[in-house]
């Protein structure tokens, strides 16, 4: 196991630094630290023209081969890359679900023809893109998804509703797991079509959050229309795709969310340093925590990619991550409304301009929540590291 970066990888971070460095100004400049959780609508025009700003010199979709449009950066690099941006403060990224998500899957299972079609305007940073999958009766149990799409000529028709679809108001295009056949199991006769978010049959109503927020949104369909080919792996077999997709989620964004961590912990710390809170001894005994906690949570993920640059299978260790930065950062959130005390209960200015301590506490809630609870992780390490039986389940019928 070896922790270190090399050379080259310093000669990369050095590079990465730099370009932020000369391109985080003059209209840019406002968006450090724009768009991050609890805050990820803001500024979208601008940081739309920051998405093409990266396009245009080569620093979307790193990670993908350079025959799709990506730099075919390692593991490494781009872990590197997502360090750097968190520790610029660079705005969150509007196109990261095209890039992360959709793109990996269309890499992995679409067809020439789809590649062709969709990867390239996610490279561009032409086409931005929503998650489909959640629907009321279906979150933790997401094979229970009931939107229905119906082949009519040569289209489906897309008729159901999604929820807690991030960015939905802002996306140009929807991958959603839809049913195309209400006969056997509940995992099968699902497809994961490939819809345009900008047509009469769509209505995308926003949820105002507690931070004030809509980053998601509930999404309707009656009578979307979308073209027979955009669907992606078999008619019927958009499991085994919807799958592929959530094992793309995170990884290598994994070191730059700790920066992002890192940043809001000394922020944390310096509050509690100027309003006296640092010589209280409960306090200074979580401040410590939580600083060894952030430790604990680099050093596995650090182990987690060497192994896997190395080629070896992710690990038992690797089903702690997401439970792990989870729960320490709601935490976090926890610690600085404590650190201000009464304080953190007053806004300085309009209603809902909230400081940053006070949308970390606020937006951590949900971290527990997206990309699978805490319960559901708990399940996962339960029955594939300690081997547990299965927990009973419902039947897999609908
Ligand atoms: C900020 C945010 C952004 C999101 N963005 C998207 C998005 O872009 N696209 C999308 O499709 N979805 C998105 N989601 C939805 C998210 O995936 C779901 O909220 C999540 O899967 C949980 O589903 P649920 O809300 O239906 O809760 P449920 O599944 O109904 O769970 C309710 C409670 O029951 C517990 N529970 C459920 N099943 C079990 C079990 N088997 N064992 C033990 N406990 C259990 C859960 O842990 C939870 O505490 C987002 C959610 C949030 C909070």
């Amino acid at each position: 196991m070896d922790l270190r970066f090399t050379e080259e990888d310093e000669a990369f971070r050095e590079e990465v630094r730099a370009w932020l460095e000369a391109n985080l100004a003059g209209e840019f400049a406002a968006l450090r630290g724009r768009g991050g959780s609890g805050d990820l609508e803001s500024a979208a025009e601008g940081r739309r023209a920051w998405e093409r700003r990266l396009a245009e010199a080569g620093w979307t979709c790193i990670g993908w081969p350079k025959e799709h449009g990506g730099r075919g950066a390692s593991l490494i690099q781009e872990v590197i890359f997502n360090e750097e941006y968190a520790r610029a403060r660079a705005p969150g990224r509007l196109g990261h679900i095209g890039e992360t998500l959709l793109g990996p899957t269309v890499i992995a299972f679409g067809t020439e023809a789809q590649k062709r079609r969709f990867l390239p305007p996610i490279v561009r940073a032409e086409e931005l893109w929503c998650q489909g999958y959640s629907e009321p009766n279906a979150g933790s149990d997401l094979a229970n998804v009931q939107c229905k799409a119906e082949r009519v000529g040569d289209e489906w028709v897309v008729t159901g509703q999604k929820v807690w679809t991030s960015l939905a108001a802002i996306a140009d295009w929807c991958f959603a797991l839809c049913r195309t056949d209400t006969h056997g199991r509940k995992h099968e006769g699902i497809s994961y079509l490939l819809v345009p978010m900008r047509q009469p049959g769509i209505e995308v109503i926003p949820i105002r959050q507690i931070t004030g927020t809509s980053e998601f949104a509930e999404v309707f369909f009656d009578g979307a229309r979308t073209a027979a080919e955009n669907v992606i792996g078999p008619v019927g077999g958009g499991w085994k795709v919807a799958m592929g997709t959530l094992a793309f989620e995170r990884g290598a964004s994994t070191l730059g969310q700790q920066l992002a961590f890192q940043i809001e912990l000394e922020q944390v710390i310096e509050a509690a340093k100027s309003n006296g809170m640092a010589k209280d001894p409960v306090m200074r005994q979580r401040l410590a925590d939580a600083w060894i906690g952030l430790r604990i949570m680099r050093l596995n993920a650090l182990r987690t990619l060497t192994a896997i640059e190395g080629g070896a299978q992710l690990s038992r260790e690797a089903l702690i991550t997401k439970l792990y930065w989870a729960t320490w950062h709601r935490d976090l959130g926890k610690l600085a409304v404590d650190v201000l005390g009464a304080r953190s209960e007053i806004i300085d200015g309009p209603a809902y301009e909230l400081g940053d301590l006070q949308r970390l506490f606020l937006w951590a809630r949900s971290d527990t929540i997206y990309a699978g609870t805490n319960q559901i992780q708990r399940n996962i390490i339960a029955e594939r590291a300690l081997g547990l039986p299965r927990e009973p389940r419902t039947g897999d019928e609908r």
